[in-house]
This record gives structure tokens, sequence and C-alpha cells, in this order.
């Protein structure tokens, strides 16, 4: 399969402060080296046994982000090379995290995993949940951590008006904190909704399927 026209109309499509993570779960490498031969750096998995092998495998400049449900115990295992951690759902894993950097001696970049969606299959932080976090002590004590924004995943759905007010209020509360604890990314939008999810301020979309092709 050719990907090399996929990637290129999305790219030539999107505003140029958006960043674009190519999903690459379950795919194979030589299809990643002919999105990496494109031009394409940030690659996105969400298996850390998959993540570690292509890792491996794969061009050392390449940046690769965690973007699916991680455990307290792989941490270590992705720790000393991953760019970007989007799927921090719970302040026992921001807590491994922060461990996993010091002993690397590094500082590692996390998202904050938001629950916007209705679905209750989704993982993430509640809105309350969120604002006591983010107004509490833990976040004077995180030296290995650094919270560069929130992520998040709307519903499945077609209706577009309930992924519109799911990503508009991820927006609200991405501004609220934006200032004050410095946030600086967006994570929202796949391949289904991401032309709405930018509309609504994403300034980081996931695509999969529409690179490189249904899984
Ligand atoms: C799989 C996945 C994507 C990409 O999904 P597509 O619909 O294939 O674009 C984006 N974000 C997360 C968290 C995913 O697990």
């Amino acid at each position: 399969m050719k990907i090399d026209n996929n990637l290129r109309s999305i790219i030539d499509n999107i505003p140029e402060q958006v960043t674009l993570v190519a999903v690459s779960k379950t795919k194979p490498m030589d299809l990643i080296r002919n999105a990496y031969d494109c031009g394409q750096r940030d690659f996105g998995e969400n298996k850390v046994q998959e993540l570690v092998n292509k890792f491996e495998n794969l061009p050392k400049d390449i940046k690769w982000h965690m973007i699916g449900h991680l455990q307290r115990n792989k941490v270590k295992y992705i720790a000393p090379f991953v760019y970007l951690i989007h799927s921090v759902d719970s302040v026992r894993l921001l807590n491994e995290i922060n461990k996993q950097g010091k002993k690397n001696n590094k500082t590692i970049s996390v998202l904050l995993q938001i629950d916007i969606s209705d679905d209750n299959t989704k993982f993430g932080f509640s809105f309350n949940e969120i604002d006591n976090l983010l107004n509490s002590d833990l976040m004077n004590e995180l030296n290995n951590v650094k919270i560069e924004g929130l992520m998040g995943m709307a519903s499945f759905t077609l209706n577009e008006e309930t992924i519109k007010n799911q990503f508009t209020s991820l927006k609200n509360l991405y501004h609220n904190y934006k200032k004050n604890l410095n946030f600086k990314i967006l994570s929202m939008g796949m391949s289904g909704d991401y032309k709405i999810a930018i509309e609504c301020g994403s300034n980081l979309i996931r695509l999969g399927s529409s690179i490189f092709g249904n899984r």
C-alpha cells in the first residue's frame, strides 16, 4: 500500500501550528519507513512492547508518542526514549512516570488524558478530578515530569454537534490552565473527527487509518 499520497494531502491541508502524529499501531516497519521517508517524524503507538520493538528497529530521530492506556509496571520500558506520553489517566501513573524520570535522570513530557466522552469506555480524569489534581501540592513535587497539556477522545458518534461540544469542553479546560501551568499541547482529533478538533482549537492530531489504511 502506498501511503505517500494520504500523508501529503493531510499535511498540505492542516494548519501549520498543528502537529501530526502518525498512529502506526499494528502497522509493519516498512510502512513506517515509508512515512519517515516522506519526512514524517512523529509516530504514535498504544502498546509498550510494540513501541519498544519499533523504537529499537527504526531511525533514532523518530519522536515516539505513547497514546494508549499505560500500566504503571511498564513505564520503565519506555521512560528512556519516549517523546510524549499522551495517556496519563491517574495520579499513581503520574507518580510512577516521575519516579522513572528521576531514575533516567531526565524530565518526561506527558499529557493528562481527560474523559470528555460519555461512552464509559474511555480512560481519563473527570473534570472534577483534574481540577483537584491541577490545584494540588503534587504539582510542585513532580520534578521529573513536565505536564505539557491535555489529551481527549470524543465519543464514537456521527453526531458532529456532540463531538464539537466535547472538544470545546476540553479546549476550555486547557485554556483555563494554559497560562499558569505553561501548557503547550492540546491533543485531540483522530481520523474521523480531526477537522472538527482543529476547528475547536486542537494543535496536535493523532491519525492512523487515514494515513495507513484500516487496521
Ligand atoms: C488508534 C488511536 C488513534 C488513531 O485512530 P484512527 O481512527 O485510526 O485515526 C488516535 N488516538 C488514539 C488514542 C488511538 O488509540
